[in-house]
């Protein structure tokens, strides 16, 4: 799919569906404790979202045809699964995980996209710093995705922030979004000051970092969804959608 520019109509719908979406995701964050199951944060989510008058949008998403439809709502990947992990029963949280949980919404027809990893008690020193440091890379992607820059320079802030302290995937991007799941551009977390397509007002990002403490590889895994990092070391994932303005961008799933 193109990139489109969304029309103000449809960037109110955005702005509403972000709100929802962040209050779902703070209410959800709070619920991510030790005993909890996978599948029961995904019937939980289910449930919120429905009831703000929204849609699931992973729901049923086939990525390709090759691929069986996303069963749940939510994806919740513990530790080393990087993304798309599928919720159930035996997942069960724990002390010491670290757990990123990605929403997708439909609200009145737009899109909207936002992920958080959330640490769950005492988590080792150098796994919450891959947190905080995941979550400040997000910050300093967004911050350049201003109107006259590019995707390159998005990708360049996160991986020159990153500065090889972490495993930085790059099998796996950020994307366009609003109007479907997944839109043009894609938006690497690598890339070159100045490279890519240029960013101009009306255009919906969703900006996702994802490091790793080891080696940058993945494995995909044959249900078509779960990514785990290659040495089985923890990974980290932080998403949200914004809104390319006139000047300082917009942070749409954001409360
Ligand atoms: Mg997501
Ligand atoms: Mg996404």
């Amino acid at each position: 799919m193109a990139v489109t520019i969304k029309t103000p109509e449809q960037i109110d719908i955005l702005r509403e569906a972000g709100r929802i979406h962040a209050r779902i995701l703070n209410e959800l964050e709070l619920l991510v404790q030790p005993g909890i199951s996978a599948r029961e944060l995904d019937r939980i989510a289910e449930e919120k979202v429905r009831g703000a008058g929204a849609e699931p949008s992973f729901l049923g998403y086939r990525p390709d045809r090759h691929t069986p439809a996303y069963p749940a709502t939510l994806c919740v990947s513990i530790n080393e699964v990087v993304v798309h992990g599928i919720p159930t029963d035996d997942m069960i949280i724990q002390n010491g995980d670290i757990v990123s949980i990605d929403l997708g919404l439909k609200y009145q027809g737009m899109f909207t996209d936002s992920a958080r990893t959330i640490i769950v008690g005492n988590v080792s020193r150098e796994t919450s710093q891959l947190v905080y440091d995941t979550r400040e890379a997000l910050a300093r992607g967004i911050a350049v995705a201003r109107p006259g820059n590019t995707v390159g320079d998005i990708g360049y802030a996160v991986e020159s922030f990153n500065n090889g302290r972490y495993g930085n995937v790059r099998e796996l991007a950020g994307h366009g979004v609003g109007l479907a799941v997944h839109e043009d551009p894609y938006v690497p977390n690598y890339g070159k000051p100045g490279k890519g397509i240029e960013l101009k007002p009306g255009m919906v990002l969703a900006i996702e970092p994802m490091f790793n403490l080891g080696t940058s590889d993945v494995i995909f895994h044959d249900d078509g969804y779960t990514v785990t990092t290659a040495d089985n070391q923890a990974s980290a994932h932080v998403e949200h959608t914004i809104l390319i303005t006139d000047g300082e961008p917009e942070i749409l799933t954001e409360s």
